[in-house]
């Protein structure tokens, strides 16, 4: 088989592109990680993060998935049997209650459509009825990868504060922290929960906790069963600038470079980038005649787009098109939505013309799919571009 010339375009919601810096400093040697120049990068990196995360507490990392931070934020915080509350908003969601459910909690799950975020008078319900306040945590998935619909936080934290309910607010920030705006503290949020391989611009690896006090209280009292996810020693050994057990040390080199990326370009411009690539894809999509997944015009996700085939298409037979015929991948429709929805990723290290690349893509594969939608999408996303 021939090698595809060019560069491979990864336009899935995640894992993003890697930048060459990023990937260069990774490539620097590993070093001891008990010895005196680890201090210096574990120091660096936890006080860089903070600002992405908007918060001015302590930001737990591990080697592990997206996955792993999940399980970490609900060890560290829960017991056996406790009450969750949580939203059916997509397949992401719905993999949380399932890892909820496997810890022995009993999970509240609201039920959604996968095309429209919380429901924050819902929330405010449930509070309200819960007079005993047998519910121990909220739990929302801020961007939900798998539709392409982001959830207001607000809502939810001021729902929480108005009802004087004490439950814990654990919120899923995966695809995105870095790309979206977000304020753990100013929100209230008690644990936000977070990874690598999407608006950080770094390979899989690396999972984040960032915790409130209420949170790291709640982890005095908290009876599930934790050892390895344990906040309490990593924050001890990072006081001192060391990690329990061997961090991914070119990971957190990655990092580093990462932070800096995005301390250079302002997190402001970075959330505005994102807002306007959605509104140029979004603008695509809409003149190719399709539908947009997301039905709440507040709610379309900064950092990918999940569109609708027509119903006699398989979304998947598009995207196997568009990998072979220009090297492209797209997300796949995920759970309930397989084969009926691919998503285009426009987050992390992402330009305009990595937008019009990944557009004209899609335009020619929907075209070669037989779905006929004509050649207006990439003038109108272009438009969007030029204007701005
Ligand atoms: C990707 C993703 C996850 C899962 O992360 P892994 O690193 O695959 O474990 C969870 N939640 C959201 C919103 C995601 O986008």
């Amino acid at each position: 088989m021939a090698q595809p010339i060019g560069r491979h375009f990864l336009q899935i919601p995640g894992p993003t592109n890697v930048p060459d810096r990023v990937l260069r400093a990774m490539s620097a040697p590993t070093i001891d990680h008990r010895g005196p120049e680890f201090a210096a990068l574990t120091t660096d990196v936890l006080e860089a993060v903070k600002p992405v995360f908007g918060t001015t507490n302590p930001v737990v990392v591990y080697p592990g998935s997206g996955t792993g931070a999940w399980e970490a934020a609900l060890v560290n915080t829960l017991s056996p049997g406790d009450r969750v509350l949580a939203f059916e908003t997509g397949h992401f969601a719905t993999l949380w209650r399932d890892l909820a459910t496997n810890l022995g909690l009993t999970v509240d799950f609201l039920p959604g459509d996968w095309r429209h975020g919380v429901d924050a008078d819902a929330l405010a319900e449930r509070l309200a009825a819960d007079t005993a306040h047998e519910i121990a945590a909220v739990c929302v998935v801020h961007n939900e990868t798998s539709t392409g619909v982001t959830s207001a936080i607000p809502p939810v934290s001021r729902a929480l504060r108005e009802s004087g309910h004490p439950a814990l607010l654990l919120v899923d920030t995966i695809s995105s922290l870095g790309s979206v705006d977000y304020r753990h503290d100013e929100w209230g949020v008690d644990v936000t929960i977070s990874c690598s391989q999407k608006g950080l611009m770094l390979p899989p690896g690396l999972g984040f906790n960032a915790v409130s006090d209420k949170a790291l209280r709640a982890a005095e009292t908290a009876r599930l069963p934790r050892s390895y996810w344990d906040w309490r020693p990593v924050i001890e050994a990072n006081r001192t600038g060391f990690f329990p057990s061997t961090p991914a040390t070119n990971l957190l080199y990655g990092l580093r470079e990462a932070l800096r990326m995005l301390d250079e370009e302002g997190l402001p411009q970075v959330f505005a980038r994102h807002l306007r690539h959605a509104e140029a894809t979004r603008a695509a999509v809409r003149a190719w005649g399709l539908d947009l997944l997301c039905l709440d015009d507040r709610a379309h996700s900064p950092a990918l787009t999940a569109v609708l085939v027509p119903g006699e298409h398989d979304a998947d037979k598009i995207r196997a098109i568009i990998l072979d015929r220009f090297n492209m991948s797209l997300g796949a429709g995920l759970g309930k939505l397989r084969g009926k929805v691919f998503r285009i990723g426009h987050l992390g290290h992402f330009n305009d013309l990595t937008l019009a690349g990944t557009l004209s893509g899609v335009q020619m594969g929907l075209s070669l799919a037989g779905v006929p939608v004509g050649h207006g999408g990439i003038t109108a996303a272009l438009d969007v571009l030029e204007a701005a």
